[in-house]
């Protein structure tokens, strides 16, 4: 019981979002012996998600907490199939480059399973509201009381409103289907579209999953969702003599924002900060924000063990210097929202610069051309002419 747990005792550290930021935050304080709730206002956290749940290589070899990660909740996707609006394709990969697509619900219980072993307490079913600021900490009402607070709940964040913190205020929408019962070509390869008047802004997917395939989109907010789920018709339709889908329901949808626009200002004060979504520290080019939400997340938690162990100042100062600025990312994103054309890319996806700029964008500099396998020349599909230069 929350109560008990938070009001009597008090708490060390109250997390508002059991998901990635909020449970390694939560992870990390508990395994230093912190009395720590998260606030989840899900019954489940493995339920309404809104993530394609892809998990780059990156945080597999730098997040520890991934250690152990079972291994039938993932899927190895070894390369990107970029697709130009005209359908044409070029391959990028890396040698001993990845991402893992997941089974995000259960990824997800996994890594709530972690949390609570290490001997975080999980609130399900709470809504963090309000938080009254006290001597020596904060008071949450019947939510009880916390020496430390810390927002990881996501885009449009309510700690982040109740304390007076910065907001996201620029965003992309994403929506995906979830099919079940089917399989792709290529199902080790992440398939991605770029398309100006379907996914503006951003890209459109195909992706094998664990178990289903999704298939999604993201677009800069323009109207509600109904736009996005005509787009998504039409993307379907676009896609079908690649990929057909027309005829099937989609299992599930995960849809959601994403914020685009760079850490929100101020992201921190006495007592309480921001992580992950909720201090919009997801890339502004890739949108891709469970790396540095597993990250930060955790790392937050170290620094606020720190502070509440009387180690360090409080975290609202030195730490949050340690987030990500984007600044090369967020010009990317300002190209690309200002000067995105499908002509662009239909005449650049076969010029070394452009396929340069995919590679970094992939594979964080890591970027190679596969040469065309016999299989690939025969597709129907037009292969782009390959860089074969060795690395
Ligand atoms: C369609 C889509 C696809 C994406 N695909 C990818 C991808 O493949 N790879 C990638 O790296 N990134 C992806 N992203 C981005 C990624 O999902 C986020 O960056 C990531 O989920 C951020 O994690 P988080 O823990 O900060 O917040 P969230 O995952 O948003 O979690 C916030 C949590 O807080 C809870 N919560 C919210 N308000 C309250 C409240 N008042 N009280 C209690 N609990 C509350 C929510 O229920 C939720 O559990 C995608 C985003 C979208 C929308």
């Amino acid at each position: 019981m929350i109560h008990s747990y938070a009001t009597h005792a008090g708490t060390d550290c109250v997390v508002v979002g059991a998901s990635f930021a909020g449970l390694a935050c939560a992870t990390a304080l508990a395994r230093a012996g912190m009395r720590v709730t998260v606030l989840e206002k899900k019954a489940d956290p493995g339920e309404k998600l809104h993530t394609t749940g892809i998990i780059v290589k990156d945080a597999i070899d730098q997040v520890t907490l991934l250690d152990g990660l079972p291994s039938e909740l993932v899927h190895r996707i070894t390369g990107v199939r970029l697709y130009a609006p005209n359908l044409r394709h070029v391959d990028l990969a890396a040698p001993g480059y990845y991402f893992l697509a997941t089974d995000t619900p259960n990824v997800m219980r996994w890594l709530a399973g972690q949390a609570e072993h290490s001997g975080a307490h999980i609130a399900y079913r709470k809504s963090f509201a309000q938080a009254e600021r006290t001597q020596s900490g904060f008071d949450l009402g019947d939510l009880g009381t916390t020496r430390f607070l810390v927002g990881a709940d996501g885009p449009g964040s309510r700690v982040a409103e109740a304390l007076g913190l910065g907001q996201s205020a620029k965003f992309l929408f994403g929506l995906e289907y979830e099919y079940e019962g089917v399989e792709i070509a290529e199902p080790d390869k992440l398939h991605c579209f770029i398309d100006g008047r379907l996914a503006p802004g951003y890209i459109a997917w195909v992706v094998a999953g664990v178990g289903i395939v999704q298939v999604g989109l993201a677009r800069r907010i323009r109207g509600d969702q109904s736009v996005a789920n005509a787009a998504m018709s039409s993307f379907l339709e676009k896609i079908a003599p690649l990929f057909d889908f027309r005829l099937r329901r989609p299992a599930s949808v995960r849809a959601g924002m994403i914020p685009c626009g760079g850490v929100v200002r101020p992201v921190a004060a006495k007592r309480v900060l921001l992580v992950g979504d909720a201090a919009g520290m997801v890339s502004p080019v890739t949108a891709g924000g469970i790396h540095t939400a597993l990250k930060h997340g955790l790392a937050a938690g170290h620094a606020v063990v720190d502070y509440l162990n009387g180690k360090s100042e409080d975290p609202s100062g030195w730490f949050v210097r340690s987030y990500p600025r984007y600044r090369v990312k967020r010009l990317l994103r300002f190209l690309f929202d200002h000067f995105q054309s499908d002509l662009f890319f239909n005449l650049l996806l076969s010029t070394k610069p452009m396929r340069m700029a995919a590679g970094i964008v992939y594979f964080h500099h890591k970027g190679v051309f596969i040469p065309p396998s016999p299989a690939a020349t025969d597709h129907a599909n037009t292969q782009i002419a390959e860089d074969k230069t060795p690395r």
